[in-house]
Order: C-alpha cells, then structure tokens, then sequence
C-alpha cells in the first residue's frame, strides 16, 4: 500500500505488519483483507501470501525516511495488538514513533485487551507522547462498547475512537477520557446500512461532552455517491493541540536517528531479523532467510508488479475466489512465513 492514503482522517499509511485474522463482526467486509487477497500467490508482490500474518521489519523505520511531516495511520493492513505479534516488536514500532516527534501517529486496534495490558506495562513509557493517538474500533454495542471502556481504563495521552462500521445504534455512549471520534458507514459491495439517528446521535453526545466529531462517510455500494454530507455541512473535527509540532530534520540527523533506531532495534530484540543493514536510502534491507518473516520490495516496484500482473491477466485485481484458490497451493510456504515466535515454537 502506499504511504499516501486517501482515508479521509490520516495523510499516509505505515505498515509494519501485514495481515491479520477476523474477531468480531466489523470485520465481515475488511477492505484490508479484499485488497491483499487479490494478490496472493503473485509472486514478488508483498502481498504474496494474501492476508495471511507477517511481520514485515524493513518497514519499520520507513517514517524515519519520509522527508516531510505527515499524519500517519498505523497498520492500515492489519492490527498491531494481534496475540500473534510478539511483544518486542510492538515494542520496536513504539520506539520509531517515539524517534520521531515531528509525525503524529494514530494506532488503532480491536484487540483492547492487549492494548490496555500494554499501554500499563510495556508500552508505559509511550503511552502519553502526545504525537501518538491510540484508539479502538467500535461496530456495535457488544463487541464495541467493552473496548471503549478498555481504552479508557489504560494510561494514554490521546484516545479515539473510530466507530465505523458502525452496525447499530449504540445508544449512550461514556465519552469520558475521549479526546476524539471518527464515525463511519461501511461501504463497498454487500455494505450494511447505517441509519441516520445513529449518526446523529453520536454527533450530539459528542457535541454535549466537548468530544471532537469527524464524520468519515454513509458509505453503502457507491460510497461517492452518498458522500460525507451530515445534515447541511461536514464535520472534520480533530484532538485539539495533539498534532506533532516537533521540527522534522535535515536528512543526515534523521539517517543518524535511524542508525541509532536499528541498532536499538537489533539489540532488545528477538524477534529473528537475518541480514539486515542500512543501506544508502535509509531502509533496513532484509535478506530473505528460511527464518527470515518476510522480505518485501519498494512501493514503486510494487506499483510496477501490479501493472505487470494487470496487463497480463486484467481480472487479477479483482478476482478473489481465484485467489483464495492460490492459498491451498500456497500453504506449504506459509509455514516459514509466520513470525518468529511461532516458527521457534514449532521447531
Ligand atoms: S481487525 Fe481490522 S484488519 Fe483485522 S480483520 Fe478485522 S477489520 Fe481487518
């Protein structure tokens, strides 16, 4: 995915891991899930292996190299707080947000648990760096609401909620120790609907607690065509004062930060990471191992295999049930794809 991104509440994706397993049912229509299913089994694409879940380290000092400020939405592919995704390596994707103040960072979840757990303990001393937004997704009132009141009860500086798909009514919500809220329709095809009074009533709780409100989409089928319109205006409400203000720096200090970053990285970690280095862009390169989780490639490669694979089978890109065909053929090179943890459980 690029780093650019066309959601509406962020300016660029990251993504530091791929793929993730559903748990609840705004997971039904996940987009992330469709976009990476489509490619599984082209080779060379990063999304080779569909969805399934990788730790993709190369990418983790990727906002160390952007040369400008931006606001960037975690995991756009995935979910950080997965049990899957051992502790050192959320661990390391904190510290790159916390080598670099001048982005702001939203971290979204529905494992709250997990994130509440580690908010309390290991990620304490990230917890209340005010570039970093750590929010939970909330569809309805059973699965929804617990994690709101997970949220609330872990150490943060900045909480939000991203409320989309949202599923139902969910009647009165406790805003307390919520900095912001995003709500949404789902959209694309079989989207559920979304009734207006659910939207409005979220709008006015948030409006009676002094929340932020930004009002993503009604979505439906043709997402363009029922747009952002909630009444007669948009609502674009963010946190007040929790945007980075932190001067980005002169390239040769962040290849510094960087180089600082990877060392750190190299040391407390175990998750297994085999023949990486610096190269002169800035990215750690990995050299693909048998242990190795995943090697991947740069965006603009990336661009030019999704052109190769349309010009060449123009139904790709779009045929799901054909992919989900490629994962059985797939399934005996999965095995080394894991993360580490489980690789060294299993061996
Ligand atoms: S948690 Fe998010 S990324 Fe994971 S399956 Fe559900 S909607 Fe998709």
């Amino acid at each position: 995915m690029s780093d650019k991104s066309k959601i509406e509440w962020t300016d660029a994706t990251w993504n530091p891991v791929r793929g993730c397993t559903k748990i609840s049912p705004g997971c039904k229509h996940c987009y992330a899930e469709t976009f990476a299913e489509r490619f599984r089994g082209v080779e060379g694409h990063p999304y080779e292996q569909g969805f399934d879940l990788r730790l993709i380290p190369e990418k983790l000092t990727e906002p160390l190299s952007w040369p400008d400020r931006r606001v960037v939405f975690v995991n756009s592919m995935s979910d950080l707080f997965q049990e899957d995704i051992p502790d050192d390596y959320v661990d390391a994707v904190a510290r790159v947000m916390e080598a670099t103040p001048w982005h702001t960072f939203q971290v979204l979840t529905k494992r709250s648990e997990r994130l509440r757990g580690a908010l309390a303990q290991r990620l304490s001393r990230f917890a209340h760096l005010r570039h970093v937004w750590w929010g939970v997704s909330v569809e309805d009132r059973r699965y929804g609401l617990p994690r709101i009141d997970d949220l609330r009860a872990a150490p943060a500086g900045v909480r939000f909620l991203s409320i989309e798909p949202l599923l139902e009514d969910l009647g009165a919500v406790d805003l307390s120790g919520i900095d912001w809220v995003i709500v949404g329709g789902e959209s694309g095809p079989g989207a559920r609907p979304m009734a207006r009074e659910w939207v409005e009533s979220l709008r006015d709780q948030c409006a009676a607690s002094r929340v932020p409100f930004f009002f993503k989409q009604w979505g439906g089928v043709h997402k363009k065509r029922t747009g952002r319109m909630l009444g007669d205006r948009t609502y674009d409400e963010f946190p007040a004062n929790a945007f980075a203000t932190a001067p980005v720096p002169e390239k040769a200090m962040r290849r510094q930060a960087l180089s600082a970053n990877v060392r750190e990285t190299r040391r407390r970690s175990k998750f297994s990471v085999e023949g990486e280095q610096v190269t002169a862009r800035g990215f750690i390169e990995i050299t693909p191992s048998r242990t190795c989780i995943n090697g991947s490639r740069g965006e603009s490669e990336t661009a030019s295999i999704h052109r190769r694979v349309q010009a060449e089978d123009p139904s790709r890109g779009r045929r799901v049930r054909g992919a989900r065909r490629d994962r059985r053929a797939d399934a005996s090179r999965r095995a080394v794809l894991v993360p580490s943890r489980r690789v060294a459980a299993a061996a």
